[in-house]
């Protein structure tokens, strides 16, 4: 593809955290448990590196950090752990209707394990109504598991208020902040969370690690049980390449992440305003202000997301429709739908998501070859209205 603007969905590794892992592959290939030196290189890695993400969201305390096999197993841990260590106090979770699919699915799971689940609606702009949320509250609530952002429609949820809520009601928050961590720094002393999901690939390190910060003190239960890795937290031999790769990604985030999103900011809005500008019948999902500075997502009246998607394909332009995780599904949206948008009107939105290596030329070009796209699909749809083919028509 000459023009990728899918970064929700993957992102390429840094050379920088390649060329750093790498020696752990071949030379420095130890296991951390071994007793004999090479091994004790392996555990000075480990600290190394997991002191690296523990700056990333300052955290006071690397042992806070629980290394996964990435953002779906931190997911995992932070919800079934919670619901296995506390069901005996209480059988109540709650999550909100747009979290992210393995949110959704890990709920289900709980629920057919015999626990209650509350979704916290959103607002027409995504953004989770917190005087719904205090009113889900029971004595039996254990967990309130929300995202940092919307994964799709980039909308921004008022995390420190839901912190504050939680902390009231003395009952333990989960955040997945994966689709936020590129662009919005993370502090987890600033926001009191008690779990907070990761993901390498997310800050452009490597794929399948991930971590789940567990602040001090809190306690929940292991779902991988083995040879008592991570504190017993997480079995399994550590996968210390991708735990440098992932260590040397959020030291390099963490440097560049203020000016990444400033910059990604400006092109995100010449599109939103390009689009307006140019596409009659086009509407911006999401909320127009607090949403994710990388993050653009558009609906457009009378044709399919999955037209769109393969048109631009054509054109050598990568982009997605509906959610980045699980796009080729026929299913609308679920986000847009609790957004209180018709199926019809969900199934016609175009993800674009931009990153560290997205150029001014790639959004000049999107906005030089999606206007015409939108009106070729449009003049071949039925459900375009006569006024609007007119319209097309006479521009011509
Ligand atoms: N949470 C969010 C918000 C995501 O966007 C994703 C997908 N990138 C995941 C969790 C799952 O990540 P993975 O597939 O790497 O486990």
């Amino acid at each position: 593809m000459s023009v990728y603007l899918d970064y929700q969905a993957a992102k390429p590794v840094d050379v920088r955290a390649i060329s750093e892992m790498t020696i752990y592959l071949n030379q420095k290939f130890a296991n951390p448990a071994s007793l004999h030196c090479d091994g004790d290189d392996a555990t000075d890695a480990l600290m190394k590196y997991r002191r690296k993400i523990a700056e990333f969201i300052n955290a006071p305390d690397p042992d806070s950090i629980i290394f996964t096999s990435g953002a779906t197993e931190s997911n995992n841990l932070a919800l079934i752990g919670t619901a296995m260590r506390y069901r005996k106090k209480g059988d109540h979770i709650i999550i909100s209707e747009i979290e992210h699919i393995s949110i959704l699915n890990i709920a289900k799971y709980l629920e057919r394990q015999g626990f209650n689940v509350s979704r916290v609606p959103v607002n027409q702009y995504g953004i989770i109504r917190l005087d719904k949320l205090e009113r889900l509250i029971t004595d039996k609530t254990i967990l309130i598991s929300i995202a940092t952002a919307s994964n799709e429609v980039g909308s921004i949820q008022p995390i420190k208020e839901i912190s504050e809520i939680a902390v009231k009601h003395k009952i333990l928050f989960h955040t997945d902040a994966v689709a936020s961590e590129s662009v919005i720094p993370i502090d987890v002393q600033e926001i009191p969370v008690d779990m907070l999901t990761l993901s390498s690939n997310d800050i452009y390190g490597p794929r399948g690690i991930g971590a789940l910060y567990l602040k001090k003190g809190v306690r929940i239960n292991p779902i991988i049980i083995g040879g008592g890795q991570e504190r017993g937290m997480r079995s399994g031999s550590e996968n210390v390449p991708g735990i440098v790769g992932f260590g040397k990604a959020a030291e390099i985030m963490k440097r560049e992440i203020n000016d990444e999103a400033s910059r990604l900011q400006i092109l995100r809005d010449k599109l939103i305003k390009g689009i307006l500008e140019t596409i009659p019948n086009s509407y911006l999902n999401g909320h127009p202000e607090k949403r994710l500075p990388h993050n653009v997502h558009f609906r457009f009246d009378f044709i399919e997301g999955e037209s769109l998607i393969l048109s631009l394909k054509d054109e050598g332009i990568a982009a997605a429709t509906g959610s980045a995780c699980s796009s080729k599904t026929l299913e609308p949206s679920h986000t847009l739908i609790a957004m209180g948008l018709l199926h019809m009107e969900a199934h016609g939105s175009l993800a674009i998501t931009l990153g560290r290596y997205t150029k001014e030329e790639d959004i000049n070009e999107l906005l030089e070859k999606l206007p015409n796209i939108v009106k070729r699909l449009r003049l071949l749809s039925p459900l375009t209205p006569p006024d609007l083919i007119k319209k097309y028509n006479e521009v011509n």
